[in-house]
């Protein structure tokens, strides 16, 4: 299958080019040029299957002979090698569990099929590339994990100094080998513009292959339809709901993709914090991109997401349409803190900030007849400080924090010149 730009259908690349460019040089994103669909016949035989004959044939369908079928059915099982449970909270409400993968958030799955199908095109040319990665927490740890011990790829992340968490922090610097950490002196934006400027850079480009692995990346996104499978294939209902607490919409635009492909989905919500412009999109149709304002469900602080084209194109820009599919919801940081309360003390069940949103989406909409569930995009272990803003006590996460113990930190401090920086490269 070949993808194009969003902002131009006639500019088309093949899988492998997608996924070494990231985005097309428009600026645009890349969009496949059909969707696939699946046989009814296959859909309805899905709960006697496993986890990697669902994702080699959904992943097979946009890659098609690109990747012979037992490279990929290696690379899908490698990316999916943990439990995606479906775990009941309430009798109409289940939580599907995407942070039990190395670096505890749903990011680990994106970043692992990715590091995976890169080694498998260079390793094919007798390549080695160089990815650079600016992160404001999540996303570094995931493609830290994703691409450590891959051979040919030297992974460089930047993140801010005193800018991410502690245990975000040490999914960053404790890996070695091919895996190096620069602690700049500044924003996230700092490192992004550091990140940028090297793309530009003659001497850079002359002296090795760079290439991102940024959240836009398609194969990214693929991947990520695989759990909405795995969602329908647990849920004991024929009516399902599901709530996707959303930041740069990557993981909405990838359940989309499976309804589309003829997974039974009722429909969606889009359950965002107080950078709620999908919503306003949803409730107006009128769309007003703003700058991000930060909140408790911080991996979520997008002011302008850029999955959002994608969901047009899928829609054929209609806004009924998209309507008829998703409702959007918002929650504030108060609303945040009471929603984790109330679940603890009615079901249990700890959620962590992201969820908390996707969870009490489900609350405010579910009619008698739909079965709800929504995604736990991260363990709460990594947004211990807003857990402790809501809870005098907590349970023990010990094993989780512990699990650094006798892990060297090792990063390199760099200021915000990009000289610096080059040299580091270069050195
Ligand atoms: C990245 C992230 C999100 C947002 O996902 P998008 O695909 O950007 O919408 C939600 N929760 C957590 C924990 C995340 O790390």
């Amino acid at each position: 299958m070949k993808f194009h730009s969003t902002k131009n259908t006639s500019y088309q690349v093949s899988f492998e080019e997608a996924v070494f460019k990231s985005l097309p040089p428009d600026n645009g994103l890349f969009y496949p040029n059909a969707l696939p669909k699946l046989e009814s016949y296959w859909l309805e035989n899905l709960k006697g299957m496993s986890k990697t004959e669902i994702g080699l044939k959904v992943a097979s369908q946009f890659i098609e002979d690109e990747i012979p079928a037992d490279s990929l059915e290696r690379i899908v099982e490698e990316t999916i090698d943990f439990d995606i449970p479906l775990k009941k909270v309430s009798n109409q409400i289940a939580a599907l569990e995407l942070f039990h993968g190395p670096t505890w958030a749903f990011k680990d799955v994106g970043a692992r099929f990715l590091s995976r199908c890169m080694a498998y095109f260079i390793e094919q040319s007798n390549r080695e590339i160089t990815i650079l990665v600016a992160t404001s927490g999540d996303t570094g740890g995931a493609v830290a994990a994703g691409f450590f011990g891959i051979p040919g790829i030297q992974v460089k992340i930047l993140y801010p100094k005193g800018k991410v968490s502690e245990i975000q922090r040490k999914q960053l610097t404790t890996w070695g080998d091919n895996i190096t950490a620069y602690e700049v002196a500044g924003t996230f934006d700092d490192c992004q513009r550091l990140v940028k400027q090297s793309f530009l850079d003659d001497d850079l480009n002359k002296a090795m292959s760079l290439s991102s692995a940024n959240s836009i990346n398609i194969a990214r996104l693929i991947p990520q339809s695989f759990y909405y499978f795995y969602a329908i294939q647990q849920s004991e209902s024929a009516h399902n709901v599901i709530s996707v607490p959303s930041g740069n919409y990557g993981n909405l635009t990838a359940g989309l993709w499976a309804w589309s492909m003829g997974l039974p989905i009722d429909r969606f919500i889009a359950a965002s914090n107080e950078n709620h412009v999908v919503p306003e999109y949803l409730r107006t149709g009128i769309y007003t991109p703003s700058a991000s304002v930060q909140t408790y469900a911080n991996a979520m602080d997008v002011g302008a997401p850029s999955n959002f084209v994608r969901m047009l194109e899928l829609f054929g820009r209609d806004h009924v349409k998209m309507t008829q599919q998703i409702s959007g919801f918002k929650l504030g940081d108060a609303e945040i803190l009471k929603t984790m309360i109330s679940c603890q003390e009615e079901h249990n069940y700890l959620l962590d900030p992201h969820g908390a949103i996707g969870y009490q989406a489900l609350l405010n909409s579910l009619s008698d007849h739909e079965q709800g569930i929504f995604l736990e995009t991260a363990h709460p272990v990594k947004f211990l400080d807003v857990v402790d803003k809501a809870f005098k006590s907590r349970q023990d996460f010990s094993e989780k924090i512990n699990s650094f113990e006798g892990k060297k930190e090792a990063f390199q401090a760099l200021p915000i010149d990009f000289e610096s920086f080059k040299e580091a490269l270069m050195a």
